[in-house]
């Protein structure tokens, strides 16, 4: 520091309290150190490294035609305030059901409450039998982020893979053994695994090695206002397609905000659990990211509702206070980024008839018209 930026660099970095690195503030150099215009994305891509591990491709399965296209099965594990669910409906599928593993009293009520109870929960992912999935299935896609707690390097107590919650990972394991169908099999059966990106490196490449591949990193970032870089392994075609933000989406915190509320940031740090994560920064200087009448506030919940992509009032059911709200959706999935990674599955299964198209909604709405693995959508997905 004391040669690339100047004498007494370094001693006045230790004064520093809370210390920002040279790349968070703003774009300017120090020194001879001068900031790559993309480093931040450079910084991405050293955990994006997609190429660390070699493993066979994935099995390809051909579209379905239209007329063949069958309502979809879903087994969600870990299915916390059911996401996966939401984003299906929302992107038109027709779910025949959607068995739901979770163990939450309040994400359960969240999940019946706002999906009519149609989600028929089953318990504790443990206690899922070989029995259990041939009474409910055939499955044709499992989705599941099992806990991050005991994975997650920001948790110094964490405990790893094989000890506490991080064991968990190998219920989805198992189950996605059991579901998987035989290579004879032509039935398109998908599945997707998430969790968090900041993990130790043996528990990541163990994970590749059992669901033998390597994930990819999508940051909610890109289609909203919050940072949540997340890991995902799975099968579906065009997962690993670069993300891109649609009309509808919220990419800046005023968009999130009640009216007469002012957005002191334009994006926020990954939201989780803890109300200090709502904070902006470290330290004494860290600030609350919304000024209202003046005074600095809190995000309300029912902003972070609608950062994470929830309908307004999502987790209002079962008179839950704040800290219990901001617990669910802390864990949650980032809307617009489940609906980047399922669209594609629009091609193998059936959806509700959409109102004819308008020249307006040609550009934001897939259609179900026959598509081939050649359509224009496949080729855009591509
Ligand atoms: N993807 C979910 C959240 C996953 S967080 C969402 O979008 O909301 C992990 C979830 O696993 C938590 O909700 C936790 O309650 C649940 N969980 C923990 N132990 C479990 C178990 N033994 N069986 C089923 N679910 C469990």
């Amino acid at each position: 520091m004391d040669i690339l930026v100047g004498a007494g660099t370094f001693d006045s970095l230790k004064e520093l309290d809370p210390w920002i690195c040279f790349l968070c503030q703003p774009h300017r150099p120090h020194g001879a150190l001068i900031p790559r215009e993309d480093w931040s994305i450079r910084v991405q891509e050293l955990f994006a490294n997609n190429s660390a591990m070699e493993f066979e491709p994935h099995r390809v399965y051909p579209s379905i035609p239209a007329n063949l296209r069958r309502p979809i099965k879903v087994l969600s594990l870990f299915d916390g305030i059911a996401t996966g669910y939401l984003v299906l409906k929302e992107l038109g599928f027709k779910v025949d059901t959607c068995y739901a593993s979770e163990i939450c009293e309040d994400s359960i009520a969240v999940a019946t409450v706002n999906h009519d109870g149609k989600i028929i929960h089953i318990g504790d992912a443990r206690f899922i039998t070989q029995k259990h999935l041939e009474q409910w299935g055939p499955f044709d896609m499992l989705i599941g982020g099992s806990p991050c707690n005991d994975l997650s390097i920001v948790n110094h107590l964490r405990k790893g893979l094989y000890e506490g919650s991080g064991r968990l990972f190998f219920e989805y394991y198992r189950v996605l053994h059991l579901l998987k169908p035989k290579e004879e099999d032509p039935r398109p059966f998908f599945w997707l695994f998430e969790n968090v990106v900041f993990m130790n490196t043996h528990d990541k490449v163990n994970i590749c090695r059992f669901l033998e591949c390597n994930p990819v990193l999508v940051d909610a970032v890109k289609v909203s206002p919050a940072h949540r870089a997340r890991y995902f392994w799975g099968n579906i075609p065009g997962m690993s397609r670069p993300i891109i933000a649609s009309q509808n989406d919220k990419l800046i915190l005023q968009d999130c905000l009640e009216i007469g509320r002012e957005a002191r940031v334009t994006k926020v740090r990954t939201i989780t659990t803890n109300s200090n994560s709502l904070r902006q920064g470290k330290g004494p200087s860290s600030l609350l990211p919304v000024l209202n009448n003046g005074r600095e506030d809190s995000l309300w919940i029912t902003e972070l509702e609608k950062i994470f992509g929830f309908p307004k009032h999502y987790t209002d059911v079962r008179n839950m206070t704040r800290q219990q709200r901001q617990k669910v959706l802390g864990k949650s999935w980032s809307v617009p980024v489940i609906r980047h990674l399922f669209a594609p599955l629009k091609e193998y299964f059936a959806c509700e008839k959409l109102p004819p198209l308008t020249i307006s909604s040609i550009s934001s709405t897939s259609s179900t018209s026959p598509s081939s693995p050649d359509s224009p959508e496949m080729m855009q997905l591509r």
